[in-house]
């Protein structure tokens, strides 16, 4: 047996197209989704993160706008920056590109963004809303794991899931979305006890470690659906943190790396930012962009 590959990059394009049908519809009301992205700094990898988000928001029909700050720019001006956008009618999602400079406190700049507008779902008020099963903006990687697992399997009441990596960007909303859909969920970590054990209980194992190739085929229930979140930069190019050829013949499902997770982040992306103007509008959410 062969793992089915799941398609997260054939996924994505289906779901931009859906979502550029949604932007003419709004633009049939006079709305135009707007998305503002902020890059403090020159780092290499967000600067192609920065330049793809663009491309893709203005491919949908959205208004993009970048704001790129020098490295040595003050806390105090990108916090203007926020308060301006947050007033402005014409953004309805904001994203700080991360890491920030180390001058800069993530977690207050991330909580001056308006909840309504935070497109990536790092405020506080939406990491409550998620966990308390509320109405709230869900981090886009995570929301396209889960999107990748409904459409692979359905129903996951009563699935067996565990999760490696307990971060607040991916981890630790990775659990909540698969709580929300009633799994049974272990969140794994660093100090987990004999991992390859727990791992082989997993009917869905999701890997977001950072650790290339970390996890391997004999840790994989036969038939399990796998869920690679990682993204490893080595000398023979991206590999995610799951041993493909190993896994490949036990899993019943994997992504890939690259071509899965990865281009669902920067739809989700999109998503939300037309959840967001919907709700703006006083619209109803768009069908099957929120979990
Ligand atoms: P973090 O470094 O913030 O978190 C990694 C997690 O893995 C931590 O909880 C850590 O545990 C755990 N971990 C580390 N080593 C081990 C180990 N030996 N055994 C078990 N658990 C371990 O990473 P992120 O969550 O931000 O990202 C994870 C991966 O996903 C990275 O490869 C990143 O590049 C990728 N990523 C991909 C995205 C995409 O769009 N596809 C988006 C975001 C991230 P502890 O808490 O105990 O330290």
């Amino acid at each position: 047996m062969t793992a089915a590959i799941i398609d997260g990059k054939a996924f994505a394009a289906g779901l931009r197209a859906r979502i550029a049908t949604e932007v003419e519809a709004l633009a049939r009301r006079g709305i135009k989704p707007g998305l503002a992205v902020v890059l403090v700094g020159e780092d290499p990898a967000s600067q192609v993160y920065v330049r793809s988000k663009g491309r893709m928001t203005v491919e949908v029909g959205m208004a993009s706008f970048e704001h790129r700050l020098p490295d040595t720019t003050p806390e105090d001006e990108l916090l203007a920056l926020i308060a301006r956008l947050n007033a402005d009618p014409a953004v309805n999602g904001i994203l700080v590109q991360l890491p920030l400079p180390r001058h800069m406190d993530e977690a207050a700049v991330i909580n001056a963004i308006a909840p309504e507008k935070d497109v990536d779902g790092f405020h506080i008020l939406n990491v409550g809303l998620l966990a308390t099963g509320q109405k709230a903006m869900v981090p886009c990687t995570p929301l396209g794991c889960l999107m990748l697992l409904r459409d692979r399997l359905g129903d996951l009441a009563g699935k067996r899931a565990v999760v490696i990596g307990r971060s607040n960007i991916v981890g630790k909303p990775m659990a909540q979305l698969l709580l929300r859909d009633s799994a049974t969920v272990t969140v794994a970590h660093s100090r987990t006890a004999d991992l390859p054990a727990l791992c082989r209980e997993a009917d869905i194992l999701v890997a977001a470690v950072g650790r290339a190739e970390f996890v391997k085929g004999d840790w994989i229930k036969p038939g399990a659906t796998v869920i690679d979140v990682g993204i490893n930069r080595t000398e023979a190019g991206l590999v995610g943190d799951v041993d493909f050829a190993s896994a490949l013949p036990v899993a019943g499902a994997i992504t890939p790396v690259p071509g899965g997770v990865g281009p669902m982040t920067i739809a989700c992306l999109l998503a939300n930012t037309l959840t967001a103007t919907a709700r703006a509008n006083g619209l109803t959410d768009p069908e099957g962009l929120t979990p």
